[in-house]
Protein backbone atom coordinates (compact mmCIF):
# COMPACT_ATOMS: atom_id res chain seq x y z
CA UNK A 1 0.00 0.00 0.00
CA UNK A 2 1.37 3.42 -0.74
CA UNK A 3 2.20 5.64 2.29
CA UNK A 4 1.19 9.10 2.89
CA UNK A 5 3.77 11.64 2.29
CA UNK A 6 2.77 13.49 5.65
CA UNK A 7 2.70 16.91 5.88
CA UNK A 8 5.63 17.85 6.09
CA UNK A 9 6.39 16.78 2.74
CA UNK A 10 3.40 18.08 0.91
CA UNK A 11 3.37 21.89 0.24
CA UNK A 12 -0.73 21.67 0.27
CA UNK A 13 -0.92 20.29 3.27
CA UNK A 14 1.54 22.36 5.31
CA UNK A 15 0.28 25.83 3.62
CA UNK A 16 -1.60 27.85 5.87
CA UNK A 17 -3.17 30.38 3.51
CA UNK A 18 -2.34 32.71 6.44
CA UNK A 19 0.53 35.34 6.60
CA UNK A 20 2.23 35.58 9.83
CA UNK A 21 2.66 39.54 10.67
CA UNK A 22 5.73 41.78 9.48
CA UNK A 23 6.52 45.25 9.02
CA UNK A 24 6.78 46.05 5.49
CA UNK A 25 9.91 48.60 4.43
CA UNK A 26 10.25 49.26 1.09
CA UNK A 27 13.98 51.37 0.44
CA UNK A 28 14.36 53.22 -2.88
CA UNK A 29 18.13 52.72 -3.21
CA UNK A 30 20.23 49.67 -3.08
CA UNK A 31 22.56 51.31 -0.32
CA UNK A 32 19.57 52.27 2.12
CA UNK A 33 18.39 48.36 0.97
CA UNK A 34 22.02 47.14 2.38
CA UNK A 35 21.59 49.32 5.15
CA UNK A 36 18.18 48.41 6.63
CA UNK A 37 19.79 44.39 6.03
CA UNK A 38 22.48 45.14 8.06
CA UNK A 39 20.31 46.71 11.00
CA UNK A 40 18.05 44.17 10.96
CA UNK A 41 20.01 40.82 10.29
CA UNK A 42 18.11 37.43 10.75
CA UNK A 43 14.96 38.98 11.52
CA UNK A 44 15.17 40.86 8.17
CA UNK A 45 13.82 39.12 4.84
CA UNK A 46 14.40 40.69 0.98
CA UNK A 47 10.94 40.51 -0.93
CA UNK A 48 11.04 40.59 -4.84
CA UNK A 49 8.52 38.97 -6.25
CA UNK A 50 7.45 36.86 -3.46
CA UNK A 51 6.34 33.69 -4.97
CA UNK A 52 8.76 31.38 -2.98
CA UNK A 53 9.11 33.73 -0.06
CA UNK A 54 5.60 34.39 0.60
CA UNK A 55 4.79 30.58 -0.09
CA UNK A 56 7.04 29.47 2.74
CA UNK A 57 5.95 31.94 4.77
CA UNK A 58 2.42 30.50 5.16
CA UNK A 59 4.02 27.23 5.21
CA UNK A 60 5.33 28.73 8.39
CA UNK A 61 8.96 27.47 7.57
CA UNK A 62 9.98 31.54 7.53
CA UNK A 63 8.72 33.98 9.85
CA UNK A 64 11.05 37.60 9.36
CA UNK A 65 9.85 40.36 11.21
CA UNK A 66 11.17 42.85 8.52
CA UNK A 67 10.60 41.86 4.66
CA UNK A 68 12.38 44.84 2.75
CA UNK A 69 10.78 45.09 -0.69
CA UNK A 70 12.80 45.91 -3.55
CA UNK A 71 10.76 46.76 -6.04
CA UNK A 72 10.52 50.25 -5.85
CA UNK A 73 14.01 50.36 -6.52
CA UNK A 74 14.50 51.25 -10.31
CA UNK A 75 18.23 50.48 -11.07
CA UNK A 76 17.55 47.15 -10.27
CA UNK A 77 15.01 46.25 -12.82
CA UNK A 78 16.70 46.34 -16.66
CA UNK A 79 17.54 44.43 -19.57
CA UNK A 80 20.93 45.88 -21.08
CA UNK A 81 23.00 45.30 -23.95
CA UNK A 82 26.35 46.06 -22.84
CA UNK A 83 28.51 45.20 -25.81
CA UNK A 84 30.63 41.79 -24.73
CA UNK A 85 27.57 41.03 -22.36
CA UNK A 86 23.61 41.41 -21.21
CA UNK A 87 23.42 42.83 -17.84
CA UNK A 88 19.91 41.90 -16.52
CA UNK A 89 18.58 44.09 -13.14
CA UNK A 90 18.31 40.94 -10.34
CA UNK A 91 14.69 42.51 -9.79
CA UNK A 92 14.01 42.06 -13.47
CA UNK A 93 10.28 40.02 -13.68
CA UNK A 94 10.58 36.82 -15.50
CA UNK A 95 8.10 37.89 -18.14
CA UNK A 96 10.18 40.86 -18.91
CA UNK A 97 13.22 38.45 -19.69
CA UNK A 98 10.20 36.14 -21.72
CA UNK A 99 9.47 39.11 -23.78
CA UNK A 100 13.07 40.14 -24.28
CA UNK A 101 14.46 39.64 -27.70
CA UNK A 102 17.27 40.41 -26.65
CA UNK A 103 17.67 36.94 -24.27
CA UNK A 104 15.51 35.01 -26.74
CA UNK A 105 18.13 35.81 -29.58
CA UNK A 106 21.29 35.36 -27.80
CA UNK A 107 20.38 32.96 -25.03
CA UNK A 108 17.52 30.29 -26.07
CA UNK A 109 18.39 28.04 -23.29
CA UNK A 110 17.90 30.79 -20.91
CA UNK A 111 14.74 32.12 -22.49
CA UNK A 112 12.90 28.28 -23.12
CA UNK A 113 13.79 27.82 -19.11
CA UNK A 114 11.70 31.25 -18.08
CA UNK A 115 9.15 30.39 -20.63
CA UNK A 116 9.22 26.93 -18.65
CA UNK A 117 8.65 28.89 -15.36
CA UNK A 118 5.24 28.47 -13.65
CA UNK A 119 1.95 30.42 -15.32
CA UNK A 120 2.06 33.74 -16.67
CA UNK A 121 0.77 35.18 -13.49
CA UNK A 122 4.28 33.53 -11.58
CA UNK A 123 6.18 35.00 -14.10
CA UNK A 124 4.62 38.46 -13.85
CA UNK A 125 5.69 38.64 -10.62
CA UNK A 126 8.76 36.33 -10.26
CA UNK A 127 12.63 37.46 -10.41
CA UNK A 128 15.48 36.25 -11.67
CA UNK A 129 17.12 37.72 -8.78
CA UNK A 130 14.56 36.06 -6.20
CA UNK A 131 14.91 32.74 -8.50
CA UNK A 132 18.73 32.48 -7.36
CA UNK A 133 18.56 33.92 -4.68
CA UNK A 134 15.87 31.40 -3.54
CA UNK A 135 18.86 28.41 -4.58
CA UNK A 136 16.87 25.91 -5.06
CA UNK A 137 18.43 22.82 -6.82
CA UNK A 138 15.12 22.84 -8.86
CA UNK A 139 15.72 26.86 -9.89
CA UNK A 140 14.91 26.98 -13.77
CA UNK A 141 17.25 29.95 -14.55
CA UNK A 142 19.90 28.38 -13.06
CA UNK A 143 21.09 25.43 -15.34
CA UNK A 144 21.51 27.96 -18.29
CA UNK A 145 22.77 30.54 -16.40
CA UNK A 146 25.70 28.29 -15.80
CA UNK A 147 26.29 27.20 -19.34
CA UNK A 148 26.50 30.79 -20.16
CA UNK A 149 28.83 31.39 -17.40
CA UNK A 150 27.19 34.17 -16.00
CA UNK A 151 28.10 36.09 -13.15
CA UNK A 152 26.47 37.43 -10.44
CA UNK A 153 27.12 41.26 -9.03
CA UNK A 154 26.64 41.04 -5.37
CA UNK A 155 26.14 44.48 -3.06
CA UNK A 156 27.44 44.50 0.19
CA UNK A 157 28.22 47.51 3.08
CA UNK A 158 31.50 47.41 1.84
CA UNK A 159 30.45 47.61 -1.90
CA UNK A 160 29.65 45.45 -4.85
CA UNK A 161 31.64 42.03 -5.16
CA UNK A 162 31.45 40.07 -8.70
CA UNK A 163 31.15 36.02 -8.32
CA UNK A 164 30.92 33.41 -11.31
CA UNK A 165 27.72 31.76 -10.67
CA UNK A 166 29.20 28.51 -10.55
CA UNK A 167 30.53 29.41 -7.01
CA UNK A 168 27.21 31.20 -6.15
CA UNK A 169 25.50 28.10 -4.50
CA UNK A 170 26.20 26.46 -1.81
CA UNK A 171 23.96 23.93 -0.72
CA UNK A 172 20.11 23.67 -1.07
CA UNK A 173 18.18 27.36 0.13
CA UNK A 174 21.58 28.43 0.52
CA UNK A 175 24.25 30.76 -1.84
CA UNK A 176 27.99 32.78 -0.67
CA UNK A 177 25.54 35.60 0.07
CA UNK A 178 25.50 37.00 3.43
CA UNK A 179 22.38 38.12 5.41
CA UNK A 180 23.65 41.96 4.30
CA UNK A 181 24.29 41.64 1.09
CA UNK A 182 22.03 42.21 -2.21
CA UNK A 183 21.79 40.24 -5.42
CA UNK A 184 21.78 43.61 -7.91
CA UNK A 185 22.51 42.38 -11.28
CA UNK A 186 22.81 39.27 -13.70
CA UNK A 187 25.59 39.19 -16.20
CA UNK A 188 25.59 37.21 -19.12
CA UNK A 189 28.61 37.39 -21.54
CA UNK A 190 27.39 36.90 -25.30
CA UNK A 191 28.55 33.75 -27.11
CA UNK A 192 31.93 34.92 -29.02
CA UNK A 193 31.11 32.21 -31.63
CA UNK A 194 28.09 30.45 -33.00
CA UNK A 195 27.12 28.81 -30.48
CA UNK A 196 23.51 26.38 -29.72
CA UNK A 197 21.83 26.22 -26.87
CA UNK A 198 18.93 24.46 -25.60
CA UNK A 199 16.96 23.82 -22.15
CA UNK A 200 14.82 20.71 -21.34
CA UNK A 201 12.99 20.12 -18.25
CA UNK A 202 10.80 17.63 -17.41
CA UNK A 203 8.36 17.80 -14.69
CA UNK A 204 5.04 16.14 -13.49
CA UNK A 205 2.41 18.96 -14.52
CA UNK A 206 2.89 21.55 -16.60
CA UNK A 207 3.28 24.30 -13.95
CA UNK A 208 5.22 22.78 -10.98
CA UNK A 209 9.04 22.61 -10.61
CA UNK A 210 11.89 20.37 -12.26
CA UNK A 211 11.64 16.76 -11.52
CA UNK A 212 15.19 17.25 -13.90
CA UNK A 213 16.54 19.83 -16.03
CA UNK A 214 19.10 20.17 -18.45
CA UNK A 215 20.49 23.03 -20.27
CA UNK A 216 23.75 22.99 -23.24
CA UNK A 217 25.63 25.27 -24.68
CA UNK A 218 27.82 24.19 -27.60
CA UNK A 219 29.89 25.35 -30.48
CA UNK A 220 31.18 23.18 -33.37
CA UNK A 221 34.50 23.22 -35.14
CA UNK A 222 33.55 21.83 -38.50
CA UNK A 223 32.92 17.95 -37.58
CA UNK A 224 33.85 18.14 -34.25
CA UNK A 225 32.46 19.96 -30.62
CA UNK A 226 34.95 23.00 -30.12
CA UNK A 227 33.56 23.22 -26.81
CA UNK A 228 30.58 22.78 -24.69
CA UNK A 229 29.10 23.25 -21.64
CA UNK A 230 26.52 21.24 -19.95
CA UNK A 231 24.48 21.89 -16.37
CA UNK A 232 21.79 20.35 -14.57
CA UNK A 233 19.17 20.97 -12.25
CA UNK A 234 17.34 18.51 -9.34
CA UNK A 235 20.06 16.50 -9.97
CA UNK A 236 22.20 17.34 -6.63
CA UNK A 237 22.27 19.91 -3.72
CA UNK A 238 23.04 22.73 -6.27
CA UNK A 239 22.38 23.19 -9.66
CA UNK A 240 25.10 21.41 -11.22
CA UNK A 241 28.04 21.52 -14.08
CA UNK A 242 28.69 18.15 -15.42
CA UNK A 243 32.32 18.87 -16.34
CA UNK A 244 33.34 15.26 -17.17
CA UNK A 245 30.91 15.07 -19.40
CA UNK A 246 32.34 18.57 -21.45
CA UNK A 247 35.75 16.91 -21.68
CA UNK A 248 34.62 13.38 -22.91
CA UNK A 249 32.61 15.66 -25.46
CA UNK A 250 35.22 18.08 -26.00
CA UNK A 251 36.93 17.36 -29.71
CA UNK A 252 34.28 14.69 -30.60
CA UNK A 253 31.95 13.78 -33.48
CA UNK A 254 28.94 14.36 -32.49
CA UNK A 255 27.57 10.58 -33.09
CA UNK A 256 24.94 8.33 -31.74
CA UNK A 257 27.57 6.64 -29.78
CA UNK A 258 29.56 9.34 -28.70
CA UNK A 259 26.45 11.43 -27.61
CA UNK A 260 25.10 8.03 -25.63
CA UNK A 261 28.79 7.45 -24.06
CA UNK A 262 28.19 11.00 -22.88
CA UNK A 263 25.03 9.84 -21.67
CA UNK A 264 26.79 6.81 -19.04
CA UNK A 265 29.28 9.23 -17.85
CA UNK A 266 26.49 12.19 -17.03
CA UNK A 267 24.96 9.35 -14.98
CA UNK A 268 27.70 8.63 -13.14
CA UNK A 269 28.39 13.19 -12.51
CA UNK A 270 24.56 13.55 -10.95
CA UNK A 271 23.87 13.28 -7.00
CA UNK A 272 20.06 12.78 -7.00
CA UNK A 273 18.01 11.71 -4.26
CA UNK A 274 14.70 10.51 -4.66
CA UNK A 275 11.56 13.16 -3.33
CA UNK A 276 8.13 13.94 -3.41
CA UNK A 277 8.65 14.62 -7.49
CA UNK A 278 10.36 11.72 -8.97
CA UNK A 279 13.17 9.26 -7.51
CA UNK A 280 16.68 8.88 -7.53
CA UNK A 281 16.60 6.13 -10.11
CA UNK A 282 14.25 8.12 -12.52
CA UNK A 283 16.43 11.19 -12.21
CA UNK A 284 20.10 9.27 -13.03
CA UNK A 285 18.40 7.39 -16.05
CA UNK A 286 17.22 10.19 -17.69
CA UNK A 287 19.64 12.74 -17.17
CA UNK A 288 21.50 11.06 -19.87
CA UNK A 289 18.54 10.48 -22.04
CA UNK A 290 17.71 14.31 -21.97
CA UNK A 291 21.61 14.95 -22.03
CA UNK A 292 20.99 13.19 -26.17
CA UNK A 293 18.26 15.46 -27.14
CA UNK A 294 19.83 18.59 -25.70
CA UNK A 295 22.90 18.26 -27.58
CA UNK A 296 20.62 16.93 -30.57
CA UNK A 297 18.44 20.31 -29.89
CA UNK A 298 21.95 22.12 -29.94
CA UNK A 299 22.69 20.74 -33.13
CA UNK A 300 19.87 21.45 -34.70
CA UNK A 301 19.97 25.24 -33.71
CA UNK A 302 23.97 25.32 -35.14
CA UNK A 303 21.85 24.27 -38.31
CA UNK A 304 23.03 21.14 -38.80
C1 LIG B 1 2.83 28.20 -8.65
C2 LIG B 1 4.33 28.38 -8.67
C3 LIG B 1 5.04 27.86 -9.75
C4 LIG B 1 6.41 28.00 -9.80
N1 LIG B 1 7.09 27.45 -10.86
C5 LIG B 1 8.44 27.54 -10.91
C6 LIG B 1 9.16 26.94 -11.95
O1 LIG B 1 8.59 26.36 -12.88
N2 LIG B 1 10.52 27.03 -11.94
C7 LIG B 1 11.20 27.66 -10.94
O2 LIG B 1 12.42 27.70 -10.97
N3 LIG B 1 10.53 28.26 -9.93
C8 LIG B 1 9.19 28.21 -9.88
N4 LIG B 1 8.50 28.79 -8.84
C9 LIG B 1 9.25 29.46 -7.78
C10 LIG B 1 9.35 31.00 -7.95
O3 LIG B 1 8.27 31.51 -8.68
C11 LIG B 1 10.67 31.41 -8.64
O4 LIG B 1 11.77 30.89 -7.94
C12 LIG B 1 10.79 32.95 -8.72
O5 LIG B 1 11.77 33.30 -9.67
C13 LIG B 1 11.15 33.58 -7.39
O6 LIG B 1 11.31 34.97 -7.60
P1 LIG B 1 10.60 36.02 -6.61
O7 LIG B 1 10.99 37.36 -7.12
O8 LIG B 1 9.16 35.76 -6.46
O9 LIG B 1 11.38 35.68 -5.25
P2 LIG B 1 10.95 35.98 -3.74
O10 LIG B 1 9.93 34.99 -3.31
O11 LIG B 1 10.61 37.42 -3.55
O12 LIG B 1 12.34 35.69 -3.03
C14 LIG B 1 12.91 34.39 -3.00
C15 LIG B 1 14.11 34.39 -2.04
O13 LIG B 1 15.17 35.16 -2.57
C16 LIG B 1 15.48 36.28 -1.72
N5 LIG B 1 15.74 37.39 -2.64
C17 LIG B 1 14.95 37.79 -3.68
N6 LIG B 1 15.57 38.75 -4.39
C18 LIG B 1 16.78 38.96 -3.79
C19 LIG B 1 17.88 39.83 -4.07
N7 LIG B 1 17.88 40.66 -5.12
N8 LIG B 1 18.96 39.80 -3.24
C20 LIG B 1 18.97 38.95 -2.17
N9 LIG B 1 17.96 38.10 -1.87
C21 LIG B 1 16.88 38.11 -2.66
C22 LIG B 1 14.27 36.45 -0.82
O14 LIG B 1 14.60 37.03 0.43
C23 LIG B 1 13.80 35.01 -0.68
O15 LIG B 1 14.56 34.35 0.29
C24 LIG B 1 7.11 28.68 -8.76
C25 LIG B 1 6.38 29.22 -7.68
C26 LIG B 1 5.02 29.08 -7.64
C27 LIG B 1 4.27 29.65 -6.47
Amino acid sequence: MLKSPGPRLDPNKANTHILPEFEYLAPRTVEETVELLSKYGEEAKVLAGGTDLLVRMKQGVLRPKYLISINRIKELNYIKDRGDHVAIGAATKLRALEKSDLIKELFPALHEAVRSMGGVQIRNMGTIGGNLCNASPAADTAPPLLVFEAEVVIAGPNGRRVVPITQFFTGPGKTVMARNELLVEVRVPKPVKPTGSAFIKIARVAMDLAKISIAVALRMNGNVVEDVKVALGSVAPTPMRAYRTEEFLKGKELTEDVMWEAANIVRTEVKPITDIRSTAEYRREVSGVILVDALKKAMERLGR
